[in-house]
């Protein structure tokens, strides 16, 4: 997001400590995860100094170490990253440590490292053992399932708070109850789903299958409302960040990080930024080179920002959400959607729809939508309902489109 100056806000820096890691899952994009380089620390130092410098930071921002297996790492490496940024930190920022794991090299001293600092924490499981295994395999193809829900063990047994990410594949759509059974049985609270997606050089079985959209609808609608009923899960990520994008404020407008130049800053082992989605470290391609718009070591973070403002793809990318405005009513509770879906599944990202907006933007809107309506036809209109919102924000719902 740009502030009313024109200046851009960093809400989130993903760091990526390492490229490599310790398994291979069948799904995965990343081109460079068999090399080992770990980030300096003097790359973290010099990209923090170059962050809290700009004045561009928003007043909470979350830095999350991301992609390979960032625990391949060692802890020391953490403790004095943390402690790095930490010493350098404005007081006014708020600033949240997250880590996304596979959790299979978790111990207790991870944990004491992830208490300390108060790391938000999210584990890659996708369901129970025959669903994770089909598609997280180590090198040598062995299920991974055993040695991430002993890493999820350690985890509760010490108190660590984590939320679990689950890729779906065609299997998990045809098995919500399976799959919520699985977070009951195993304790797990909070829940959030990606959907197996084409990146890269991997192209998508679940994009491929028919009437995704139905499907990935009626799975979430029943997940959603068996989670409810069940009162043990307290969070499911697509319905409820999705909540108060549809039920917001009039004028109240959704910034897509996705879409606004250093609002999601992407930094690879090496100090190579990119920004809009960390899936472009690494990738290549015809028009737009190697994405990358400047490394962070012998860079300013303004000169990146220039870079940014001049590159093809953020011209690019500009046209794309145009393009979503002008053509599709969920625009308001999206703002253009994700570059990198457009441009890895159509070609290019001035386009509109993909596969990815389909499931991850439309159907929870269409499933809270649907809930709302359902609720809004049981009121009597003799009993007026405290939390309905006024007739004007229930119209609001999905908006006319506005200006980004
Ligand atoms: S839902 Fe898809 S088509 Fe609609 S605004 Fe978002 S990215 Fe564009």
């Amino acid at each position: 997001m740009s502030d009313s100056l024109g200046q851009p806000a960093i809400g989130m820096v993903v760091v990526q400590p390492t490229a490599f890691c310790n398994i291979n899952c069948s799904y995965c994009y990343l081109p460079d995860r068999t090399s080992k380089h770990v980030m300096a620390l003097s790359t973290v130092k010099r990209l923090f100094e170059e962050v809290f410098a700009s004045g561009w930071t928003c007043p909470g921002m979350t830095v999350l170490w991301h992609a390979g297996e960032p625990l391949v790492a060692p802890i020391s490496f953490y403790e004095q990253a943390f402690a790095i940024i930490e010493e350098m930190r404005p007081r006014s920022v708020m600033l949240k440590h997250s880590v996304q794991t596979n959790a299979t090299l978790i111990n207790k001293d991870w944990c004491k490292l992830f208490l300390a600092w108060d790391v938000g924490m999210g584990v890659s499981i996708d369901g129970p053992r025959e669903l994770h295994d089909r598609h997280r395999k180590t090198r040598s193809g062995k299920g991974t399932f055993d040695a991430t829900m002993a890493g999820i063990r350690c985890l509760q047994e010490n108190g660590v708070s984590f939320h679990a990410l689950s890729v779906l594949t065609r299997e998990h759509l045809d098995n919500p109850d399976e799959l919520l059974d699985f977070y009951i049985g195993e304790g797990i609270d909070h829940v959030c789903f990606n959907v197996e997606e084409s990146e890269g050089t991997y192209t998508s079985e679940l994009f491929r299958s028919d009437e995704l959209r139905e499907r990935y609808t009626t799975f979430l609608r029943r997940f959603w409302h068996r989670a409810r009923a069940s009162g043990k899960i307290r969070f499911v990520r697509e319905i409820d960040r999705a909540l108060p994008r549809v039920f917001r404020p009039d004028g109240t407008p959704y910034f897509n990080n996705e879409v606004e130049p250093l609002a999601m800053l992407n930094v690879d082992s090496h100090g190579n930024v990119s920004c809009f989605s960390p899936e472009l470290l690494g990738m290549k391609d015809a028009r737009y080179g190697d994405f990358l718009l400047g490394n962070i070591t012998r860079d300013s973070l303004a000169d990146i920002y220039r870079n940014c403002l001049a590159s093809p793809l953020y011209r690019d990318i500009q046209v794309g959400v145009r393009a979503c405005q002008e053509s599709c009513e969920y625009f308001s509770v999206c703002s253009g959607g994700s570059p990198v879906n457009k441009l890895f599944e159509n070609g290019s990202v001035t386009g509109t729809t993909t596969s990815f907006c389909t499931l991850i933007r439309k159907a929870p809107i269409d499933v809270i939508l649907e809930a709302y309506h359902h609720l809004e036809r049981s009121w009597t209109s003799e009993t007026a309902n405290p939390l309905a919102p006024s007739p004007a924000a229930a119209g609001a719902a999905v908006p006319p489109p506005r200006t980004p």
